[in-house]
């Protein structure tokens, strides 16, 4: 019977040994490039320390937006199996039923899901599992070591490492912490099903800035119905021990108003929770490398901007730059530079930086300007709630609404 270590040993000497592309991190950036390059026949060699990706909390939901590009890569077929898709999306606001949303999401659990993205990885675009002892990049070649003294020789090296700094630190990319502790996501299973949930799913806004919450999204992952809360505390606050510990009794307290359809907040998991800081990378203009994805920026979960960062990155590489890089004799850092100054790539970083610092000021920001601008989108929002309710006086109430 093959153990893993045989397993693992097969793979990495499976790898060719000349490519085109050698991405370095199999996480989502890293898997979803390596198939989209596949799909246009490239080859490409797929490098990390782990045969399955460990399930830990990260990105559980996308909007059809970045649905749209995994399709646009031919990826959809290999990503739709792993989705759980929803749409009719009830949201509350200052403790009442605010409004329906008709868009698409798809929930997910992020292991299982960059596991199955593996699983569907072609035979040019193998994955291998090996750890990188030596990175060394140039105008033209690149070379990669493993610790099993395998190398891989590629014309443009791809870092998407997430957070793991060992690979950027080899090449000389430094990492920038423009908001330590920025803010802190929490993730937990309730103990209602999908069946028993009388919304598809819910998004619910905290009311009051004290508990220095942004909001509360329940949504379906199979049958399961799972619960992300995005806010600002830190693992140290009184506050997050007191939630680990009894996160039922702290839910009721905040969001009374949608307990009654959470099966009064019956927790079914431990509650899993991961404190992220904002970051960018200096450093990174360099000959036959480009970072993407975490490995680039890191941005806030609480605007759910990442993965949106990570597949515009694919897009941009496999549409346009590793197309037009690779008909060219050379890799020089001319070349790396258009892709980081690429209008579209720029917009989307910064944009998503922007909703990171953004969030975090409009739920729980001190300084005049934003609790001015607090009371002007209280009071606009309440007008909408009167009006609505204004408009279905004496019309048949729908289940649906709460
Ligand atoms: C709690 C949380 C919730 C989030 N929620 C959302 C959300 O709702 N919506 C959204 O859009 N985004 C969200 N995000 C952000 C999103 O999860 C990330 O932007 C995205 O997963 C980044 O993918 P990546 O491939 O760049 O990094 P990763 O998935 O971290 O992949 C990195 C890979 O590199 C490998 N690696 C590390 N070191 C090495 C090495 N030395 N050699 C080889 N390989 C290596 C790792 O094993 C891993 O496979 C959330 C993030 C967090 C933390």
């Amino acid at each position: 019977m093959n153990t893993e270590k045989d397993r693992e040993t097969a793979a990495v000497q499976a790898v060719p040994a000349e490519v085109e592309v050698a991405i370095v991190g199999a996480g989502l950036a890293g898997t979803a490039l390596a198939l989209a390059l596949a799909r246009t026949g490239r080859k490409v060699a797929l490098i990390d320390p782990h045969r399955t990706h460990h399930d830990e909390f990260r990105a559980e939901k996308i909007g059809m937006a970045q649905m749209e590009l995994f399709e646009k890569h031919g990826i959809g077929p290999a990503i739709k199996p792993l989705v759980t898709p929803m749409t009719d999306i009830h949201t509350f606001r200052l403790g009442q039923f605010f409004q329906r949303e008709q868009k698409w999401e798809f929930g997910f659990s992020y292991g299982p899901l960059v596991n199955g993205l593996r699983a569907a990885l072609p035979p040019e675009a193998p994955l291998t599992v090996g750890k990188v002892s030596e990175v060394s990049t140039g105008p033209d070649r690149q070379r990669v070591v493993l610790t099993d003294g395998s190398i891989i020789d590629a014309r443009l090296l791809v870092v998407a490492t997430g957070y793991s700094e060992a690979i950027r630190r080899a090449i000389g990319m430094e990492r920038i912490e423009e908001s330590k502790a920025h803010s802190l996501s929490l993730g937990f299973d309730l103990a209602i099903t999908r069946e028993q949930c009388p919304y598809p799913a819910v998004t619910c806004y905290a009311r009051n800035p004290a508990d220095r919450t942004a909001y509360l999204t329940i949504f379906p992952i199979g049958n399961r119905m799972r619960a992300n809360m995005f806010g600002y505390h830190t693992v140290a606050d009184a506050w997050t021990r007191e939630f680990r510990d009894n996160p039922q009794k702290m839910l009721l307290k905040m969001m009374p108003e949608i307990a009654a359809q959470c099966g009064n907040f019956e927790v079914a998991s431990p509650v899993e929770m991961r404190q992220v800081s904002l970051t960018t990378t200096k450093g990174h203009r360099r000959d036959g490398v480009v970072a993407i994805g975490d490995a680039f920026w890191t941005t806030c979960p609480t605007p759910g901007v990442g993965i949106n960062r990570v597949m515009t990155d694919v897009d941009r590489l496999v549409s346009t730059f590793i197309p037009d890089w690779l008909a060219t004799p050379g890799m020089a850092a001319d070349k790396i530079c258009a892709f980081y100054d690429d209008p579209t790539k720029l917009e989307t970083d910064e944009s998503a930086m922007r909703a990171s610092i953004y969030a975090k000021r409009i739920t729980i920001g001190t300084g005049m300007e934003w609790r001015l601008r607090r009371v002007r989108n209280n009071a606009a929002r309440q007008l909408m709630i009167i009006g609505r309710k204004f408009r279905e006086a004496g019309q048949p109430a729908t289940p649906s609404m709460a």
